[in-house]
């Protein structure tokens, strides 16, 4: 034994980077995540077509969406899907602005390093620049209530930019802002009940038919034809089981020898059927709805009495209409009583081509809305979808903290401007990675120019040397703005709530942070960091030098 025997504490397959290695790679992968959303921020950023293993096609502008599809194997890079998704999850927007804040914050650190500053001097400096942001735009936010109809549709429509409801924005705005208002309780403090909107999805008609019902739409017709068409003062039974027989679970074996047998085991049957559908009827119901199947000889029964039946209706459907007429879902038939009934004014079918969706309108609670989404193709209308959503998600979010900031870049300017001058008291090295903070934000404003093909060097001048006086000078890109697109955003409507900034500079810098304190990746061998992962685009770094197997590196 000499003492030149090297020593393992982990298995040979387990591969490690170090230092500044690992460092440098892992904000090589995070800024690649930014850059491939980058092109979409904002009402000029162009759609990503994504196609995933079974030839869906996806096409979308939603930073979210694109990161979720893209499959992203990356460690340090999941960790940027991952700030979409919070930012997803805590706002329903801003998921394309936190992504390529943090990019920059990243790309910003390494010039830091390149200096020579150490990470947790970077860190620090970020973190105290994050905090003081946090506080500035809540100084600076403008404030918003539940009444201020106009600026809350201005809200809806900023969110929509850029996602395909350009031609019925107006309208699609009212509905937004209609929809969030209907379930918005206001004793006690604001209660929006975001669960209560329900959205449905039909291809054929355009956007511009795109509609608020109160209550709730089913993409599901009636069961059976000889149902009735439309039953007012609806009693409705919710079923999560089968108004079947069989029941797959049971071997059951029937040993049947002549005709007369087979003729009384089909009466049986049909016995416990009129059984099933006499139990429900029974109570008084006179709707229907089951989450599993009806077999045909119920549905001629429940027809016969007169009874409207839908079935195979989602599971998250069934929750949403029990909540909407007061029904209890009951999933053994035999416990079904009176109580467990919903109520609606009507329940009824519309025919709309080939098709037929069933409304349940004048519901108990009036607070469960719709909204029927239309759009020429699939396409259109899932994007249009996504719009809606981040619309919604916007809307309540102004109303959850009764404030709204300045769009188009404006905040951003004026976040750096009044950082910068805070950036003055800062001691030390610090100073420095606090002013590249501030300067990190304007690549909102950066990246809003050069999408919408505008000179990035030029606007950025301009805006900054505006905000000497105009804290909501800001980028109008709108489809209807002059050829000035410096203007008071403000003014021009462009608006959004200041929770989508606070949670997307908030995400963004602590993704930074913690991806800057790694310096030491260790990776088993199967795991995605060693397999060289499927990266974003651009990203075959197979081939760098010093990078020895670990090519997901
Ligand atoms: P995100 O996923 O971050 O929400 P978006 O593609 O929705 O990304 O773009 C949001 C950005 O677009 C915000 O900075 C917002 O202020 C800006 N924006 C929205 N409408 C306009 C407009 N009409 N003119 C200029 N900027 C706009
Ligand atoms: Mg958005």
């Amino acid at each position: 034994m000499t003492d030149k025997q090297p020593v393992y504490i982990m298995p040979e397959n387990v591969q490690r980077i170090l230092g500044k290695d690992a460092q440098r790679l892992n904000i090589m992968a995070a800024r690649l995540v930014a850059d491939t959303v980058k092109s979409t921020l904002g009402p000029k950023g162009m759609d990503k077509m994504l196609v995933d293993t079974l030839g869906d096609v996806t096409v979308t502008n939603d930073g979210v969406t694109i990161l979720d599809e893209m499959q992203i194997e990356h460690p340090a890079a999941k960790m940027m899907v991952e700030i979409a998704k919070t930012q997803e999850d805590e706002v329903g927007d801003g998921t394309t602005t936190a992504v390529i804040i943090a990019g920059k914050l990243l790309e910003n650190a390494e010039k830091l390093l390149d200096e020579g500053l150490h990470p947790t001097v970077i860190t620090r400096g970020y973190r105290m620049a994050a905090e003081k942001a946090a506080e500035l735009l809540n100084s600076v936010a403008i404030n918003v209530k539940s009444t201020d109809d106009d600026l809350l549709r201005r809200i809806a429509m900023t969110a929509m930019t850029g996602k395909g409801a350009e031609a019925a924005k107006d309208k699609l705005a009212g509905i937004i802002v209609d929809a969030v208002k209907r379930v918005t309780k206001n004793d006690n403090g604001l209660k929006i009940d975001m669960a209560s909107i329900k959205l449905e999805k039909r291809k054929g008609k355009g956007i511009e038919d795109t509609e608020l019902v109160e209550g709730i739409v089913l993409d599901k017709e009636k069961a059976h034809s000889a149902m009735p068409t439309n039953v007012k003062n609806a009693k409705i039974a919710l079923i999560d089981a089968a108004l079947e027989i069989k029941s797959p679970e049971t071997d059951t074996k029937i040993q049947i020898n002549n005709p007369e047998q087979l003729q009384a085991f089909l009466d049986q049957e049909e016995k416990l059927l009129k059984e099933m559908v006499n139990k429900v009827t029974g109570i008084g119901a006179n709707v229907v709805l089951c989450q599993k199947g009806i077999d045909d000889v119920a549905q001629y029964y429940l027809a016969k009495q007169g009874i409207y039946a839908v079935r195979r209706i989602k599971k998250s459907d069934m929750e949403k209409i029990a909540k909407a007429t007061g029904a209890r879902v009951v999933s053994n038939l035999h416990e079904l009583s009176k109580n467990d009934l919903g109520n609606a004014a009507t329940v009824e079918e519309v025919k709309e081509g080939e098709d037929a969706l069933t409304y349940i309108t004048g519901c108990k609670n009036p607070k469960a809305v719709t909204i029927l989404i239309r759009g020429g193709t699939e396409h259109v209308a899932s994007e249009l979808e996504r719009a809606i959503k981040d619309g919604l998600g916007d809307v309540s979010a102004a109303l959850q903290l009764g404030k709204i900031v300045a769009g188009g870049g404006a905040i951003e300017i004026e976040l750096e401007k009044q950082l910068k001058s805070y950036g003055q008291k800062i001691k030390g090295r610090q100073q420095l990675a606090w002013n590249a903070f501030a300067n990190a934000l304007e690549v909102i404003p950066k990246t809003l120019a050069e999408n919408a093909g505008l000179d990035a060097i030029d606007a950025i001048t301009e805006l900054k040397a505006r905000h000497e006086k105009e804290p909501n000078a800001g980028l109008d890109l709108s489809e209807e703005s002059s050829s000035k697109h410096v203007v008071d955003v403000v003014k021009a409507g462009i608006v959004e709530p200041m929770k989508v900034k606070l949670q997307a500079i908030k995400s963004a810098s602590e993704v930074a942070t913690m991806i800057l304190r790694i310096d030491d990746v260790i990776a088993s061998s199967g795991s995605g960091a060693s397999q060289g992962g499927s990266m974003p685009q651009g990203a075959g770094m197979g081939g760098m030098p010093g990078m020895g197997g670990m090519s997901g590196y």
